[in-house]
């Protein structure tokens, strides 16, 4: 068991590992080059990120070495005076963490001078999943930027800014959305939940929600700047939007991003662009219209805010100064960001069918998990089986003599059971469970990420997961077009 402290800086450092094996793969990808034209600095990135996950398994391997087991599960980070081997080894692993966070980033940026790579059919088909009448009024470009964030454009919009002639070429209220994402993440179907957010900008600007909100005379009378105030606006529905359409997987996948950049950014702030993650994630986690199944993990949520309290005291080590940000920042919370949500999931709702809500069940999803646990995909789904071993209990007491009748239960038996394809964001959630049971195991590892094995077992995990999530996705996909097809021939038929 480790202790809040330790877990945030685990759970960092294991986002990080699993990226950075990513990238590498992508790197390995690409390749020489034909003619060995880019193969020095293929290798030069190869090095860079190989020698940091070397340093941050030795600062690893050494804090378990010193830190005695049974003070593992209370032990917080040292203060700026402490002056003991373990307050060394600790503040040595968080600085390793720093520099692994940087230079993860900055490699991932000068992936801008290499080979670009096509998108993955599954990421296509998981946004089709989620966002059909979306996909197919704009068909959406999905496209891998070499920036660590994930972004939406009107690719028209910005042709109209930059060139005046051009408005000739398209009409009024013609539409091109990009929606862009971090090549490292192109590989995984569940990281591409955040593109959730970007689309819910998009279904945001073509609806008008945040900019009629944010003029509201009760917001529009605040004294922060207007750009900050509508900028707000926007990433509070886009939040909303995607938790509505997907459920919690965009924010998880956020979450999973900004442990990333956690050790080497300040993310306890608000933001002139964003509000801070904490206030998206309780914004999310307070939803009236929550349930067992959509609120997110109280385990997740409680690691990820000891990941903002250690940020604020990293930014802020003064005490005066940084119970004042906190007040700060909470009473921005409380006054502008929840109300802005109160205002907007009224705007949502008005919308109706327009942004139709996701449905989730509970037991489903645990059943979906334990299967992912087995390594099974999870694309199609019937009753509990252990309702159909009741059910099957029941049949043989009705009809104990063998007859036609018998025969025919028996078939509308087994029709109720027939599985179903699953729908997209119940498999994404279903993975994003997953992926914190993997989490937690690690946690649960006798000296987790101190070594080669360790953090492979982790790499190779994840890696896992994610093929079985987009398998999941492409053969559901592929299932409903057939139970489609079959179902239209048999109106035919019928017609005929
Ligand atoms: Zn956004």
């Amino acid at each position: 068991m480790l202790s809040p402290d330790l877990k945030v800086a685990v759970r960092s450092a294991a986002e990080l590992f699993h990226r950075s094996r990513r990238l590498r793969e992508h790197l390995e990808r690409i390749g020489p080059g034909e003619s060995g034209e880019h193969a020095r600095l293929v290798e030069t990135m190869r090095r860079a990120l190989e020698d940091i996950e070397d340093t941050m398994m030795g600062n690893f391997a050494l804090l378990w070495e010193v830190l005695p087991q049974e003070q593992r599960a209370t032990m917080t980070s040292p203060g700026p005076e402490e002056d003991t081997p373990l307050a060394e080894v600790f503040n040595g692993l968080l600085l390793t963490l720093n520099h692994f966070s940087l230079r993860f980033v900055t490699i991932h940026e000068s992936l801008v001078y290499l080979p670009w790579q096509s998108v993955e059919p599954e990421l296509v088909f998981s946004l089709e999943g989620c966002f059909p009448e979306f996909c197919k009024r704009y068909q959406p470009s999905i496209v891998m930027g070499s920036l660590f964030n994930a972004f939406e454009f009107d690719f028209i919009k910005i042709l109209k800014q930059k060139l005046a002639d051009i408005a000739e070429v398209f009409s009024g209220d013609e539409r091109n959305f990009v929606l862009m994402f971090a090549i490292c993440d192109g590989l995984s179907p569940l990281a591409c939940a955040i593109l959730a957010h970007e689309v819910g900008h998009a279904l945001d600007a073509e609806h008008d929600i945040s900019r009629t909100v944010a003029n509201e005379s009760v917001f529009a009378s605040n004294s922060l700047p207007s750009g900050t105030l509508l900028n707000w606006c926007r990433e509070i529905c886009a939040d909303l939007i995607a938790a509505q359409m997907v459920g919690p997987s965009p924010i998880l996948s956020l979450l999973s991003m900004e442990y990333c950049l956690y050790p080497s950014q300040n993310i306890c702030q608000h933001g002139a662009s964003h509000p801070s993650t904490r206030a998206r994630l309780r914004i999310l986690a307070d939803d009236p219209a929550q349930s067992t199944a959509t609120a997110p993990l109280p385990s997740e949520l409680e690691v990820y805010e000891n990941a903002w309290r250690l940020n604020l005291a990293s930014v802020f080590p003064n005490d005066t100064e940084r119970q004042e940000e906190e007040q700060k920042h909470d009473l921005q919370m409380e006054n502008l960001h929840f109300r802005m949500a109160r205002h907007l999931r009224e705007k949502l709702s008005s919308l109706g069918e327009a942004l139709p809500r996701a449905c989730f069940e509970n037991d489903s999803l645990e059943r979906c998990k334990k299967r992912l646990r087995l390594g099974s995909p999870v694309s199609a789904q019937g009753d509990d089986p252990k309702l159909l071993v009741e059910k099957v209990k029941e049949h043989i007491r009705n009809w104990p003599e063998p007859s036609e009748a018998r025969c025919d239960a028996f078939k509308n038996l087994c029709d109720e059971f027939r599985e179903t394809p699953v729908k997209v964001p119940n498999i994404l959630l279903s993975g994003y469970r997953r992926r914190w049971g993997i989490i937690e195991e690690l946690y649960d590892k006798p000296e987790p990420l101190a070594n080669a094995a360790s953090v492979k077992w982790l790499c190779d995990s994840m890696a896992g997961l994610d093929r079985l999530i987009g398998s999941s996705i492409v053969t559901t996909c592929v299932h409903k077009e057939v139970l489609r097809r079959l179902e239209t021939n048999r109106r035919r038929k019928k017609g005929a």
